[in-house]
């Protein structure tokens, strides 16, 4: 008899997770509070960024494995999925960051004016069709979606057996884990001028790093890190220096358009937690949360340890 599973979270780690688990036989429910385009996962820019969570090794691991998933999805117009030109840049030459080294190619840049840097080719995921997309798959595959609110994992674990835990930032509350706090980032979506390269750029410095997505209708302008910041609502004068430090990087946005502030929250963590916690005979959670500024990244890397993980309990 096939094993049923409840996945808390219907953001990148939970539609991940879910989908990997019934290609694996398990029959799944999503629970979710917030459905795409709801979710944290909806607002972020998002591109392939192995670095900036712990513990390193596993992060690397995990990165390496959606990378390839990625690649796959880019033959799948309907994902949302592309590569795209990558620069990273900082005020001051520095070295070339360690996860280049995963990367088929890469060259030093000077980017105008004069900032030093690296070039390299990366997925790039368009989260409007991205989102809705994994929320398709899940569904063809015969998972299941319940939207509303979980208060009480062990109500669950009586009716399922296995839960997997991917409640982001919510999850501190949820199972009490301390360890856990936001890490608001606010971005401005705008229209993408005649003009603008169709490449990634991140520039690494003062207070908050800066970065300009384009996408496939739009370009997402970033960003800020503000830790322990639960607010929702846009800052005004963030944005403000927000489009400023864009528009010193990339001229030719001033011929955007201010479509939306947006404002999510990362579900910071000084580690991943990607552990199984026994709460009963013959009953588990798998907890899968605390992916910080790199959740898109590390899901399909992820998704597949939750279902070794649940193979073990099986
Ligand atoms: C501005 C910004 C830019 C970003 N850029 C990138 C990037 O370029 N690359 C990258 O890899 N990552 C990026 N990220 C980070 C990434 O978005 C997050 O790490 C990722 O979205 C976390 O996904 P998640 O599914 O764990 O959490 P979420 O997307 O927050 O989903 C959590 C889910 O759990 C549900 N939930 C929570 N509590 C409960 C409960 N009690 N009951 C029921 N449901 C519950 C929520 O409703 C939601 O469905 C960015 C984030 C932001 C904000």
């Amino acid at each position: 008899m096939k094993k049923h599973v409840a996945v808390v979270g219907g953001g990148v780690s939970g539609l991940a997770s879910g989908l990997k688990l019934l290609e694996a036989g398990f029959d799944v429910t999503i629970l979710a509070r917030e459905l795409p385009p709801h979710t944290t996962s909806d607002v972020a820019a998002a591109f392939w960024y192995p670095d900036g969570a712990g513990p390193v090794e596993q992060v690397r691991r995990w990165a390496a494995v959606s990378h390839a998933e990625f690649i796959r999805l880019t033959a799948v117009p309907q994902s949302g999925v592309s590569l795209k030109p990558a620069v990273e840049l900082a005020l001051e030459p520095f070295a070339p960051p360690d996860w280049l080294a995963l990367m088929a190619a890469w060259e030093p840049v000077s980017y105008a004016p004069n900032l030093p840097g690296y070039r390299t080719i990366v997925p790039a995921i368009n989260t409007p069709t991205y989102m809705p997309y994994l929320l398709e798959q899940f569904t063809a595959h015969g998972g299941q979606l319940i939207q509303r609110d979980v208060t009480n994992l062990a109500e669950l674990t009586a009716q399922f057996g296995l839960v997997v835990n991917c409640a982001g930032v919510w999850a501190g509350e949820l199972v009490g884990d301390t360890a856990v706090s936001p890490i608001r980032g606010q971005v401005i979506r705008a229209s993408k001028p005649a003009g603008l390269p169709d490449e990634i750029v991140h520039l690494d410095a003062e207070i908050y790093s800066t970065y300009i997505v384009p996408r496939r209708n739009d370009v997402i302008l970033g960003g800020s890190k503000q830790r322990g910041d639960w607010r929702l609502e846009p800052d005004p004068a963030l944005a403000e220096d927000i489009w400023r430090r864009c528009l010193a990087l990339q001229p030719a946005l001033q011929d955007a358009e201010i479509l939306e502030h947006r404002v999510g929250l990362r579900p910071g963590r000084p580690e991943v937690r990607l552990e199984v916690e026994e709460v009963g005979k013959g009953t588990a959670v798998i907890h899968n949360y605390g992916h910080g500024s790199i959740g898109h990244t590390l899901a399909w890397g992820c998704a597949a340890e939750v279902v070794q993980l649940a193979l073990d309990c099986s």
